[in-house]
């Protein structure tokens, strides 16, 4: 456990002076839901008005208490994750942001700003609210474009809330959105994905999620499978909609810039790519995770704990301090989830070495099997790779 004043990347003033600032993504967790999709392991649940008072509070806290980490760093990204972070109140959301901009002073230029938002919650007035705080990019949950699949899986709202929603942060002045969507859904067919592909693209959306589903343990979801009340697509089945996935979004000027993600030229989501980079970032709010100095920090999980506690930050505890080894592997299977791969170059300016000297065999042999290719000093998964990439993953581990 450490205290607020041992957070790593904090440093005494007087050290602090003439040194660089270092680049940092923020996390904030909402955690707070209108009620728990069937397939959801994620740390959220409903809460009271009580609750969700107390949280923001001891979440404001929680910010300034890190105004020394905030002070030798420059924002490069902030995403309010949840949880349904646009279930707050727009009152609520200014307390949030007002913390925030009181602890973090220093601000790229161009610095990215996104809240997920769930249809059915958005509000114009919630909206405009966002927007006048300096939010510049809403990612929604889509998920389905079919209202019985949306009730099968236990999401709140239908396909119409989602084109309400969307035209809400339209007239609002967002010209950055992002659509969550979810394939391998019980009971969903080839073309209902093929559908909700295009449904998506009617809204025009300048960035797409394409996530698979995964049947996590202690969902409900899992009880209605094993039981047979439900079934999943087969293998083949979601194969064949990874690449519907890629011919639909390509041909409507998608570019796939990660396994899972697409965006129109430009409008790659900053924050994700900074955990594919290997990045530092500061988690804030209950089971936040951070990656800073080369550690791994994670904030406790128990809301009552983290409500109560006077000093939230003094719950996190150190999970683990990344070894030159941990950092060479993280670097390689979190690089090569992006398209554009991994470059030896900027593998050797940051450990000193080629990644064909530290992982020799493991390459030639992907390589080999026609999961990963060379383009220049690059190293790239395959079409191939793309479907098998667990494997390329596990051989840098
Ligand atoms: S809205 Fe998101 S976080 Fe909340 S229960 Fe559903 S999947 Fe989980």
């Amino acid at each position: 456990m450490r205290n607020a004043g041992e957070i790593p990347g904090s440093r005494p003033a007087s050290q602090s002076g003439g040194t660089r600032k270092k680049r940092l993504g923020v996390y904030i967790h909402y955690p707070f839901c209108v009620r728990k999709c069937a397939y959801c392991d994620f740390l959220s649940a409903p809460g009271s008005d009580l609750a969700r008072e107390a949280y923001l509070a001891a979440l404001c806290r929680e910010i300034r208490e890190m105004e020394h980490v905030f002070r030798n760093a420059e924002i490069r990204s902030v995403f309010i994750g949840g949880g349904t972070p646009s279930l707050m109140s727009p009152e609520d959301f200014i307390r949030l942001s007002d913390a925030l901009h009181d602890a973090a002073l220093d601000w790229e230029p161009d610095a990215e700003w996104t809240i997920e938002a769930n249809p059915g919650t958005v509000t114009p007035e919630k909206a405009r609210c966002w927007k006048a705080q300096g939010v510049n990019r809403v990612s929604m949950g889509m998920q389905a474009a079919q209202n019985g699949l949306l009730k099968r899986i236990g999401r709140i709202h239908t396909m119409d809330d989602v084109r309400k929603s969307f035209e809400m942060l339209r007239d609002a002045g967002f010209d950055n959105l992002s659509l969550d969507l979810m394939m391998g859904l019980p009971g969903q067919s080839r073309e209902d994905w093929q559908e909700t592909l295009e449904e998506a693209l009617v809204l025009q959306p300048e960035h797409l999620s394409c996530y698979s589903l995964i049947v996590e343990e202690g969902t409900p979801l899992l009880d209605w499978i094993e039981s047979g009340r439900m079934t999943l697509p087969d293998e083949e089945t979601e194969r064949s909609m990874y690449d519907d996935t890629l011919k639909i979004l390509g041909a409507a000027g998608f570019e796939q810039y990660e396994i899972s993600n697409f965006a129109k030229p430009g409008r790659e989501s900053r924050h994700n790519l900074s955990y594919w980079d290997l990045s530092e970032y500061l988690g804030l709010g209950l089971g936040a995770s951070s990656y800073i100095d080369g550690k791994r920090i994670k904030n406790t999980a128990d809301l009552q704990s983290y409500i109560k506690a006077e000093y939230p930050a003094e719950l996190a505890e150190v999970e683990e301090t990344l070894t030159p080894e941990d950092k060479m592997s993280e670097w390689m299977f979190l690089g090569l989830r992006k398209t554009a791969g991994v470059s030896d170059t900027d593998f050797a300016e940051k450990f000193g070495r080629s990644f064909m000297e530290v992982y020799p065999d493991q390459i030639r042999q992907l390589v080999h099997d026609g999961l990963l290719e060379q383009k220049g000093d690059r190293l790239c998964l395959t079409r191939r790779g793309l479907d098998l990439a667990n494997i390329v993953f596990e051989a840098f581990i």
